[in-house]
Order: structure tokens, then C-alpha cells, then sequence
């Protein structure tokens, strides 16, 4: 039986209520991290559609990653059951690819176009500047703003129309291509309004100015938009994103309603504490409030631990964990001293390690195997960009008729048959063939949209939010994610701020930026808050000695303790001692 509207709005207090009751109309919801914003959205997106006031097909759900789109899915799924699954989830480069298959032809593309890899990127780059290097200074400049010389306007021309001769479009053309049909065709954009009367954005601190656009041709100044998002989680400007569209929303939408939420659900009040103090001098929101109500009965203070180097900090992190899992907590943050108390009930997949730069992640992976502690990693490496996935798939378009799991089998096992003798190149198909599987069975695509949602997300090893493992994550990935401890390592100057020469050249502008990101991964802890830093570090080949991050000196020392390697010996228990080795 579908839930009753009233259950739906149960679980909300009551801003969050007054949020997912309103009926309709441009609405803004600004609030701090853990304020159950995303909870908010969903349960107003399933209210209207229990109470009869939308339909599900009418519903687009925007996010920024395609992590943050399956939670959102699944979410709604568990909300509304098989209702769920006509709604529109997905993220702003699945919304244009989603538009372009419905209307490749008048963009120049065939119904099988593909989404370019950086080879192909790289390769028409070149062929239309004439050099390697020119052809990497047209590819920075797509990708930031584009260029205003009119040569390289005109190259950039060249490049589009390159890519589009081999039926390929770019990550930016995802987006452009879908502005440009709407802008050049009213009915269309028209037609698209009819058909998603209701459209909510998540993150929408981070929308940049083409994702705005599609967005303004989605909607009607007076439309039923939700915009949600915390202008002092904005990350990606250094990517374009653009935190003034979030604050001109009740501009460019002026019926639009404001809801601000003050009450954190997720994290203790210590950990709350630290975090609005660290946002504090870089804060976009005048008179933020965030006040603890959920983890209230956990009094564990910030755990500091300063490393030799960043490989004494990884064993620092295995051994904190296998502590933590084996109820033989040696620094129970809890009492403010060292005891032998059990932390208990937790569980690999309850924590998470983040971290400023991908390259950190090695160390930590390495301890992890030494010591045995169970992983998985977030990797922005694309399916397609598998040499053996690629394969499959180029060898899937002399498949026809047959459904497409059998077009992914058949084409697996040609290839295998053909490649024989190369044991590796086998074992690599096979491997493909059973990474691409799982995405044509689950949403019964037809080749075309198999083959963009192929090459737009399926990252390689897409985190399990279900799987019993500590999560590896890069700050920007933990967007929107929580858990009940978090190690955020590498809190040094020269990567919080994160700096290419080291420290000392970070303009103010990018060091807000870093501090909202600090910021973010600070609040992403329930329960345990642990922040490492190493004293040396090889950063580029080089050995580097960094200062302690400026950041750090933002939390108070009274809701910290420092916690360090010797009393982590000593109270090991012998068994253990042999897997940590
Ligand atoms: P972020 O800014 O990090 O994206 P958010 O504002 O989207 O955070 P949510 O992820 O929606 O926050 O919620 C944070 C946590 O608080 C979740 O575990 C959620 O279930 C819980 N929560 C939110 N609102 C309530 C509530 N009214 N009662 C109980 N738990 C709640
Ligand atoms: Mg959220």
C-alpha cells in the first residue's frame, strides 16, 4: 500500500515540514550541513506525489554527482516504492545527455553518438590547432569560460565541429548543446516545461553558468522550483561554479519563499561547535545558526594526531580502526583520557578516510592492505575509458536485434574468442563485459542511451553505500555524505589550503574556497572527528616539511585531543599486533 501523505511528514520538524508542505512556486532552502536538506527534498517530492498534486513523470531531481543521484533515487525508492521509478533523477550532465538523445538529429548527431574520451579530446584538439600544445591551451579554455581572442573562438569552432564529423560529443557539449536547442527553439523548451512541472536542485551552491542556463530554459520565473543547497559548502569555483546564482535566487525567482533549517541532525555538538568555528571567517551566510540535536549523547572531543610521515599517518589511521572495530578503543575520545573502553557497535563501512588530494589515497591503501582493513575507493576513472570496456562496446554496434544484455554477452565472448591467445586481454574483456552488465539489466536502455550513461559516470569502482568498507574519498566526493567517524588526514599547509608550489600562494578567493571544503569534510562526521597531519611529506617526488593547516587553528583546543602513536602500542593486544605488522 502507498504511504499516506500525513506519515510522509511525520519524520520532519516543523521548518522542514513547512519546506514539504508548501504547494507550489519558486522556493529556497538554505541551511547548513546536516540540517536534513536532501531529507527535506525528498520527502516533499514524495508528499506531492502521494497527495495526487504531481505526478512522478512530472518530477526532475537535479544533483551534482551520480553518487548523490542513486542515493536520491534510492531515498525515494524506500519512500514511495514502485512510484519511484518514473521520476527524473539524475545529475546535470545525465539531464543534457537525456535531452540530446531525444533530439540528436538537430544537433548534428546520429542516434548512436558517444560521449568523447580524452583521447579523442586530445586528438582533434591537436589536429585542428596544429600542435600538441596549442591543442591543450583550446581544451583549458573550453573548459573553463572559452576563450574571447576570436582565433581561438574560431578554433574551439573547429574542434566541435571535428568531434561531431566522428559522432562524439564532450563533457561541456552535454550541457551547451541542450542550451542551444532550447534557446533556438521556444516550442521545444516549452514542451520540456510541460513535462517536468516540478524541478528540484540539490547542491545548487555549486551550479555554473551553462547548468543555470539549461536550468532558466527549464523553468518559468514563477515555476514550481526547489533550489536547496548552503552557499558555505560551495567547492567547485574552481571549476566555474558560480555560489551567486544560490545568492540571487530570490532575484532571478522574486515569488520565490525562503526556508532556512538551524537544527543538525548529524553530528555531535562538539563536532558542530568545530565546524562553525572553522567556517566562521569565510562564512557566506550572514547570521548562520546550526545548533546539535541528533548525536547529543556523544561526548567524544576531536581526536589530533600529528604523524613523522604521511606513511606513519596511514598505519596512525589502520591502527585508530582496527582499535575503533575492536572494541579496544586505547584513546577513548569519550572520557578526555586514555582507557581501555570499547567504542563497540561500529563497523568498516561506519567510517570513511578524506583527503585533499588523490595522491594521498596511496599511503593510506597501503596500510590498509598491510593491515587488512577492508576498502573501497571512489575513482574518477570512466568505465569507458577502460581499453577492454571500449572494446565491448565499439564491438556492441555489429550486434543488432538481440536484447541488449545479449548484445554485451555476445560481444564479450567474440572478442575472448578472437583474443585468445592474450590471457591478460581475456581476463580484461571478461572483467568488462561483467562491469557493463549490470547497467544495461538495470535500466533496459536502448543502445544509444546504454552507451552515453556508459560513458558518463559508471566510474570504476562507484563507491557501495551497502558495502562493509572504509570509504576512500577525495573532500569534493564526500559532498552530501555522512558518517559515524571520519579521519580527515593531511590537515597541513600546502594541501589545506591546497597549494601547487607549496604554501604561501594561495589568493584569498581559493583559500575561502579551501576553508569551505575543510568545512565540508569536518561535517561529515556523526559521532568521531580525527584530523592528521604529518610532519614530512613527499609531494611530487619532492620531500616537503609543512606547517600545521591555518584551518586547524580555527578549532578550539578544548574540543580536541591529541592522540598518538605510543599509546596506541601499548595497549595492543597481542593478536592484533601480528595483522598490523
Ligand atoms: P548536507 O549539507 O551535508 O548535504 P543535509 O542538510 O542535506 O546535509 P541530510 O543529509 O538531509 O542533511 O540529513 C542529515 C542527517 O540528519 C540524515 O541522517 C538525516 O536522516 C537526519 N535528519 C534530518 N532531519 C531529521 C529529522 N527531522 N529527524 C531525524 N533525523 C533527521
Ligand atoms: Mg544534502
Amino acid at each position: 500500500t502507498p504511504p499516506r501523505p500525513q506519515s510522509l511528514l511525520a519524520g520532519l520538524d516543523p521548518e522542514q515540514r513547512a519546506a514539504a508542505e508548501r504547494p507550489g512556486g519558486p522556493l529556497l532552502i538554505v541551511a547548513g550541513p546536516g540540517t536534513g536538506k536532501t531529507r527535506t527534498l525528498t520527502h516533499r517530492i514524495a508528499h506531492l506525489i502521494t497527495e495526487g498534486t504531481v505526478t512522478a513523470a512530472e518530477c526532475l531531481a537535479i544533483t551534482f554527482t551520480r553518487r548523490a543521484a542513486a542515493e536520491l533515487r534510492e531515498r525515494l525508492a524506500s519512500l514511495l516504492g514502485e512510484q519511484a521509478a518514473g521520476m527524473t533523477v539524475t545529475t546535470f550532465h545525465g539531464l543534457g545527455a537525456q535531452i540530446l538523445r531525444e533530439h540528436y538529429e538537430r544537433a548534428g548527431l546520429t542516434e548512436l553518438f558517444r560521449i568523447a574520451d580524452d583521447t579523442h579530446r586530445t586528438a582533434a584538439a591537436t589536429e585542428v590547432t596544429g600542435s600538441e600544445r596549442e591543442g591543450r591551451r583550446l581544451l583549458a579554455q573550453r573548459d573553463g569560460d572559452g576563450g574571447d581572442d576570436d582565433a581561438m573562438a574560431a578554433a574551439i569552432d573547429a574542434y566541435e565541429r571535428r568531434l561531431r564529423e566522428d559522432d562524439l560529443v564532450d563533457f561541456r557539449d552535454l550541457l551547451v548543446l541542450p542550451v542551444r536547442l532550447l534557446e533556438a527553439d521556444e516550442e521545444l523548451a516549452r514542451s520540456y516545461r510541460r513535462r517536468w512541472r516540478w524541478i528540484s536542485v540539490d547542491e545548487y551552491q555549486d551550479i555554473d553558468e551553462t547548468q543555470y542556463a539549461l536550468l532558466r530554459l527549464l523553468t518559468e520565473p514563477e515555476g514550481n522550483i526547489t533550489a536547496i543547497g548552503d552557499p558555505d559548502q560551495a567547492i567547485y569555483g574552481f571549476r566555474g561554479a558560480d555560489v551567486g546564482f544560490f545568492l540571487r535566487f530570490t532575484h532571478d525567482f522574486p515569488t520565490a519563499t525562503t526556508v532556512r533549517l538551524i537544527r543538525n541532525y548529524r553530528s555531535t555538538p562538539t563536532i558542530v561547535e568545530a565546524a562553525t568555528r572553522v567556517i566562521a571567517p569565510a562564512s557566506l551566510v550572514p547570521e548562520r545558526e546550526l545548533r546539535a540535536v541528533g548525536q547529543v549523547e556523544t561526548p567524544a572531543r576531536i581526536g589530533m594526531h600529528v604523524a613523522a610521515d604521511e606513511r606513519a599517518e596511514a598505519s596512525f589511521v589502520a591502527r585508530s580502526i582496527d582499535r575503533l572495530l575492536g572494541g579496544t578503543s586505547w584513546h577513548s575520545l569519550d572520557s578526555g583520557r586514555v582507557s581501555d573502553e570499547g567504542d563497540g557497535g561500529l563497523s568498516f563501512g561506519d567510517i570513511c578516510v578524506l583527503y585533499r588530494t588523490d595522491a594521498q589515497s596511496e599511503a593510506i591503501m597501503s596500510a590498509f592492505n598491510t593491515a587488512g582493513v577492508p576498502f573501497q575507493k571512489r575513482s574518477h576513472d570512466r568505465l569507458l575509458s577502460r581499453p577492454a570496456v571500449r572494446m565491448v562496446v565499439d564491438e556492441l554496434a555489429h550486434q543488432t536485434e538481440a536484447p541488449l544484455t545479449e548484445r554485451v554477452r555476445a560481444a564479450t565472448r567474440q572478442l575472448c574468442e578472437r583474443h585468445e591467445r592474450d590471457e591478460k586481454l581475456v581476463t580484461d574483456l571478461r572483467t568488462a563485459g561483467e562491469l557493463v552488465l549490470p547497467l544495461a539489466g538495470e535500466h533496459g536502455w536502448d543502445l544509444s542511451g546504454f552507451l552515453s550513461a556508459l560513458a558518463l559516470g559508471a566510474e570504476v569502482d562507484a563507491l557501495d553505500p551497502r558495502a562493509d568498507r572504509v570509504a576512500l574519498l577525495t573532500l569534493h566526493a564526500a559532498k552530501g555524505l555522512e558518517y559515524p567517524v571520519v579521519f580527515l588526514v593531511g590537515c597541513e599547509a600546502g594541501l589545506l589550503p591546497f597549494s601547487f608550489t607549496g604554501a604561501g600562494d594561495v589568493t584569498e578567493a581559493a583559500e575561502a574556497e579551501e576553508r569551505r571544503l575543510f568545512f565540508v569534510g569536518v561535517t561529515r562526521a556523526q559521532q568521531r572527528l580525527y584530523l592528521s597531519r604529518a610532519r614530512r611529506r613527499t609531494r611530487r617526488g619532492s620531500a616537503v616539511e609543512p606547517e600545521s593547516s591555518p584551518f586547524l587553528a580555527s578549532v578550539p583546543a578544548e574540543l580536541t585531543m591529541a592522540v598518538d602513536e605510543e599509546t596506541a602500542t601499548r595497549k595492543r593486544p597481542k593478536d592484533r599486533q601480528l595483522r598490523l605488522m
